[in-house]
């Protein structure tokens, strides 16, 4: 059972997660809470961290205690949880990262889970206590913390529930499962019984940060069950929530079922670069090196001479991007430089894509009817993603959600 920041953001929260956690013990089940910080705890500690000195790639010690800082958010949920269930009569221990352990590499700030040798907890669940995990971290083979990235308790979570073999793993946050969008965007969004491993996990990496994109991988590869449900309705009330599983146990299919808005998003146009064999694997290249992960790319003529590049990224990278191409200008041979921060992406998603005709020229005509200018276009199997101005997307989203025939009233119908 995973909570998220609003499910622990006070003492009083946390004695409902309590109460939830109360509910699966009494049935007999044995179960492995994990926690994330106190909502907004995260924040702040990252707010510090910048203060005293934004971290820096070049400088990994600074990622390192980057990584001490934002960890302690849930060092401090994890133990007050426990505490309440101890005050409650049940037998009840606090896990950190390095005590399990949640073995990952070095990747400090964004790491990634190796391996989990939960014997000691898992001896302890079998003595009949509840384990309390604090979620998002874990330790680096240099034995200093690591952070799983944000949003990183999902993974903690669905990795433990693959580590223990656990019959499923329930994602509990503030809203009742997974929506067609973000509910936030559209009141028309509407609440998805099943969802794909496949399907969630384009939504995650495409913008739905109801689950890290991270967790979903693991819940695939391992198989576990996840299940999206709400911490704000009454503990032993029936919930059905969301299930993410395999596709075939889905019975009903749609074509679109998902549509998300990524605002991290920035763009850069290199204009006039030489167009000849090579110079593309040099610019990528560069943009490699500096650990930058490219996102959308277009390549056309340019009308002034040679080609005209652009690409996206994480808006947190563009600085880096710009800088490193920056050093390298003569020899890439760009004219101009263009960055632009204001750009975001908005994607529809659905399985049924594969076997449809005509649901990207839906997209297009639909976003056509709002005057929103297409800036970039990327498409998967089960994907088509669009880069439009940013004070768009939420317009778009809507639309789109519309078109497809996702809003609530076309469902009654
Ligand atoms: P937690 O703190 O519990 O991890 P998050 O804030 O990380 O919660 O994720 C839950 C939020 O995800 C919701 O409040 C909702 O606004 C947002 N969200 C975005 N897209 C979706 C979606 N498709 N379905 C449900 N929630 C979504
Ligand atoms: N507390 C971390 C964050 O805010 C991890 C999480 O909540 O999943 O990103
Ligand atoms: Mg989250």
């Amino acid at each position: 059972m995973k909570f998220g920041g609003t499910s622990v953001a006070d003492v009083e929260r946390m004695r409902r997660v309590a109460a939830f956690v109360k509910c699966e013990a009494d049935a007999g089940h044995s179960v492995v809470v994990t926690v994330s910080a106190m909502a907004g705890e995260t924040n702040r500690l990252v707010a510090l961290c910048e203060e005293a000195g934004p971290p820096d790639p070049a400088l990994d010690v600074r990622n390192v205690e980057y990584d001490a800082i934002v960890a302690s958010g849930e060092q401090v949920s994890s133990g007050l949880v426990a505490m309440i269930l101890q005050k409650m009569g049940y037998r009840a221990r606090s896990w950190l990262g390095w005590q399990a352990p949640v073995r990952t590499d070095a990747a400090h700030g964004k790491a990634r889970i190796l391996e989990i040798p939960a014997e000691a907890l898992g001896d302890s669940i079998d003595n009949g206590e509840i384990a309390v995990v604090a979620g998002f971290q874990g330790v680096a083979g240099d034995g200093r913390i690591s952070t799983l990235g944000r949003g990183g308790s999902d993974t903690t979570a669905v990795a433990f529930a693959a580590a223990l073999g656990a019959e499923r793993c329930d994602i509990y946050t503030d809203v009742d499962g997974v929506y067609t969008t973000d509910p936030r965007i559209s009141k028309q969004a509407r609440k998805l019984d099943r969802v794909s491993y496949e399907e969630m996990l384009e939504m995650a990496s495409l913008g739905a940060k109801v689950l890290q994109t991270r967790s979903v991988e693991l819940a695939m590869a391992y198989k576990v069950p996840v299940r999206v449900l709400s911490s704000f309705e009454p503990p032993d009330a029936p919930r059905a929530g969301t299930l993410i599983c395999d596709e075939d146990d889905i019975v009903e299919k749609h074509i679109v079922s998902a549509v998300t808005l990524s605002k991290d998003e920035a763009k850069i146009s290199l204009m006039s670069v030489p167009d000849e064999p090579g110079r593309a694997a040099f610019i990528f290249g560069i943009l490699a090196d500096a650990g930058i992960n490219i996102d959308m790319i277009v390549q056309s003529p340019s009308r002034q001479a040679g080609a005209n590049i652009s690409f996206t990224m994480a808006e947190t990278e563009l600085a880096r991007a710009v800088e490193a191409l920056t050093l390298r200008k003569d020899e890439i041979g760009y004219v101009q430089m263009q960055s632009d921060r204001n750009v975001v992406k908005v994607s529809v998603i659905g399985v049924g894509m594969r076997s449809h005709t005509g649901v990207a020229s839906t997209m297009f005509k639909s976003l056509a009817e709002k005057n929103i200018n297409i800036q970039n276009i990327s498409t998967s199997e089960i994907k088509i993603s669009v880069l439009i101005a940013a004070d768009y997307g939420e317009l778009a989203v809507r639309a789109l959600h519309q078109s497809y025939g996702l809003d609530r009233a076309d469902s009654a119908a």
